[in-house]
């Protein structure tokens, strides 16, 4: 497809009205085995003290460009492991974003926390600074399972967290679990599962592993030391983890996501709906106004950057093609699929005059699914997303 223009002009053009604020904590107690997120371990609190700051510096001299006629809708403080930020950084980071943002009486205002590093203390600071969910890096609750992926905590951890978390008043909980480990079973994935379910968290994420290069898993499985779970074990885990969501009342929303009605992570639809958010801190990403960009990833250069600007590593203008591509398979990430009305809305033209061989194609194949004006993946293009998303890109 030739690449095309934006009608910015286009009064049904994508939601620039409300805005998502990421804010990115690169500081670990110690490097997970599986991990290449863009965190680094054995920072002392005054290093954390001091990027906070900086952060505050970058929310701050950047308002002016996102700030004014927008609502923020939802903050998220990712990692790394931001439960590593103290309440009293925590209630700095938002009184910035308060001061210098419109955000809405209802914000979604969420924080990471490994079980590993809170107590009932510091929950109930959380709280008293404004955050108003928090999303627990469970990954298991078998120790054998959590020693090898060298998480710092054990099941035990997770679950004081747990009660910390809803003592402190959080109404609102999500827990990530990771599952096709090596080793690992489906006897034992659905264990795991059972154990998150007993503690009823609003929202459940599960991810498969991903053994990604230069990390120890990876090289366990290169060297041999260990065996990978089968894609079909893999596979099975991975359904019958949807199944006993359904069972116990969450909805699979999105392919590794599910949540009790209403629970769904208003911060990340924004990323699969492909609205507005700014991301500050190292290596932060946003789309905004049309445009991707990111901050370097170097921790000397964010540090040393002399204006917020100056802190960023890259910046795209999606073209109209962009933007279609990416509303298309980031829309179909979520089971609810995209909405072939909207698409025309939003762009000003057809989605089948521009999409029909590929689309036809992997209908036949049994990847989507197609029920009136909604596009959306089968059973089997769960399975093999990236596979469909390759034909849109
Ligand atoms: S806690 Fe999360 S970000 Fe930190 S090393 Fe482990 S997986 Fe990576």
């Amino acid at each position: 497809m030739d690449v095309l223009r934006k009608d910015d002009d286009n009064p049904n053009r994508l939601n620039d009205e409300s805005l998502g604020i990421y804010l990115h904590i690169p500081f670990c107690v110690r490097k997970c085995r599986y991990c290449d997120f863009l965190s680094f371990a054995g920072a002392d609190a005054d290093v954390i003290a001091s990027y906070a700051h900086k952060l505050i510096g970058e929310i701050s001299g950047r308002s002016v460009e996102f700030g004014p006629d927008r609502t923020v809708d939802t903050v998220y403080f990712g990692g790394g492991t931001p439960s590593l930020l103290s309440p009293k950084l925590v209630g700095e980071v938002l009184d910035v974003v308060y001061a210098r943002y419109r955000v809405a009486d209802d914000a979604e205002i969420t924080l990471e926390a490994n079980p590993g590093t809170v107590s009932e203390d510091t929950l109930r600071g959380y709280i008293g600074a404004g955050v108003n969910r928090l999303s627990i890096g469970a990954q298991s609750f078998d120790a054998k399972k959590l020693r090898y992926l060298g998480r710092i905590h054990s099941a035990a951890d997770t679950r004081d967290a747990f009660a910390y978390a809803r003592a402190a008043g959080f109404g609102n909980i999500g827990m990530d679990l990771i599952f096709g480990v090596p080793g690992e079973t489906i006897a034992g994935w659905l264990d795991d599962m059972d154990e998150a379910l007993q503690l009823a968290p609003e929202h459940l994420s599960f991810y498969s592993l991903t053994p990604e290069k230069g990390t120890p898993v990876f090289q366990d499985i290169v060297g041999g030391r260990v065996t990978e779970v089968s894609e079909i074990d893999d596979r099975l885990m991975y359904h019958s983890a949807i199944e006993r969501l359904a069972e116990a009342g969450y909805r699979h929303y999105e392919i590794s996501n599910a949540a009790k009605p209403g629970y769904e992570s208003r911060h990340n639809l924004k990323y699969w709906s492909l609205d507005d958010y700014v991301g500050f801190g190292l290596g932060a990403h946003s789309y905004c106004d049309g445009f991707r960009f990111a901050n370097t990833e170097r921790m000397m250069e964010y540090m040393s950057a002399v204006t917020p600007l100056s802190m960023m590593a890259w910046e795209h203008a999606n073209t109209a093609s962009d933007d279609m591509a990416e509303f298309i398979f980031l829309g179909l990430r979520r089971t609810d699929g995209i909405d072939l009305a909207r698409f025309s809305a939003v762009f000003g033209m057809n989605f089948w005059d521009l999409y029909k061989e590929e689309t036809d194609g992997l209908i036949e194949r049994g990847l989507l699914e197609q029920a009136g004006d909604t596009l959306r993946l089968t059973r089997l293009g769960l399975d093999l997303s990236n596979r469909v998303f390759q034909e849109y890109v």
